[in-house]
């Protein structure tokens, strides 16, 4: 079945003994037997829940992997996922990264042996040198596109130059959504994802997921989700699987307002570079045609005046909030260098791109000329700024 289909009823067939067409949810924490050792299946809620189980049905199927597990976040499930790897085992990971995901390389697993190194572009030689600093890879972590900067990365040369040096790879596909793009076809093994951002949609739910190519790869993720037991409770669950239902219309929609904004964007004086895959000015435009279906709702502007028309740009702004996160239906607008990129010292800041004049926006599903005009009269209130 096609993937709007998926979106709508993998894991949530009717409830057989009610009829109920939306499937129940089992708040229940534990599961009465019938006798010792005999029950239905579920024994208790941390170790599996019929609910989860569904969502973890739905998402296997929409990135088109075997089996997935359900976090509490998303850096939950990333921790789990790189919690199967051992002291001394080493990780390459993409350049612009997440700065959560960062934090956990270098502040949580380096400090238990783990091994990281950088790659310091978004192309696959870039993986291949950084592959070069460690004693024992073992997994490629990337993200595509990056964040702030809307790189993109090969997600099949990266898997490939994985796969022979029989490495694993594991894709963040928080931005893209499998609407997009599903790494797990282009070769990846792993896909994880923040379920908080483009899944859940509404910004009101918190939570993370693993999906792997094959049941054997996620075995031990299964094994830590109930180990370690930072599972999604079932109210959390039923909010991304509410969410998941309308996926498809509402990346359209992100999508097409995105594309929209861009290209004002680009024709604005006050606008120093506008960074979107769809545009044919983006240095990957072509490679992102290839791997996605389409760009994406995350768009990145750098201002003209610097921080001082940034600072600007962001406080007149009345339909983006100033926000971090992503992915919701309303639209977000953040100052990476003083926001999500705050903890990067400047000179180190700058030369990877993320200077003071950069501006990311998460653009929601309103109206487009609502939010064209709210863009614009943002941007010449900078210009004011800057003049005076
Ligand atoms: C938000 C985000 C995360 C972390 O997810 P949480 O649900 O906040 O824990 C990881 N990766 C990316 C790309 C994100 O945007």
């Amino acid at each position: 079945m096609r993937f709007e289909t998926r979106a709508i009823h993998a894991g949530q067939s009717p409830d057989p003994s009610t009829g109920a067409t939306i499937p129940p949810l089992y708040l229940s924490s534990t599961y009465t037997q019938a006798a010792p050792g005999k029950h239905q299946g579920y024994e208790y809620s941390r170790s599996g829940n019929p609910t989860r189980a569904n969502l973890e049905e739905s998402l296997a199927s929409l990135e088109g992997g075997e089996e997935c597990a359900t976090f509490s976040s998303g850096l939950a499930a990333s921790s789990a996922l790189l919690d199967t790897l051992q002291p001394g085992d080493g990780v390459v990971a993409s350049h612009d990264l997440y700065g959560g995901s960062f934090r956990l390389l270098d502040k949580v697993f380096r400090p238990l042996g783990i091994e990281v190194a950088f790659a310091e572009s978004a192309e696959t030689d870039a993986y291949e040198q950084a592959l070069r600093h460690l004693k024992r890879p073992r997994l490629l972590w990337l993200e595509t596109p990056t964040n702030p900067l809307l790189d993109i990365v090969d997600i099949a040369g990266v898997s490939n130059l994985a796969a022979s040096n029989g490495l694993l790879t594991a894709v963040d596909n928080t931005f893209a959504s499998p609407y997009l793009q599903t790494p797990i076809a282009l070769g990846a093994d792993y896909v994880v994802h923040s379920t908080t951002k483009y899944l859940g949609g509404h910004s009101d739910v918190i939570g993370g997921a693993v999906i792997a190519r094959t049941h054997a790869l996620l075995e031990r993720v299964r094994f830590l989700q109930n180990a370690r037991g930072a599972v999604p409770g079932p109210l959390d669950i039923y909010l991304v699987q509410r969410g998941i239902k309308t996926l498809p219309v509402r990346m359209q929609r992100h999508c097409e307002n995105a594309l929209s904004l861009a290209r004002f964007l680009e024709n604005h004086s006050a606008v120093r570079r506008v960074i979107y895959p769809g545009l044919e000015s983006h240095p990957a435009h072509a490679l992102a045609s290839r791997q996605m279906h389409a760009y994406g709702g995350m768009l990145t502007l750098e201002l003209n005046g610097g921080l001082d028309a940034a600072v600007a740009f962001c406080s007149n702004l009345h339909v983006f909030s100033l926000a971090e996160s992503l992915g919701g239906v309303e639209s977000l607008c953040c100052h990476p260098a003083t926001m999500t990129h705050a903890s990067i010292p400047k000179d180190l800041r700058e030369p990877r791109g993320i200077t003071d004049g950069l501006v990311r926006l998460s653009v929601g599903l309103e109206h487009i000329e609502d939010l064209t005009f709210d863009l614009q009269q943002a941007l010449d209130s900078t210009i004011g700024a800057a003049r005076y």
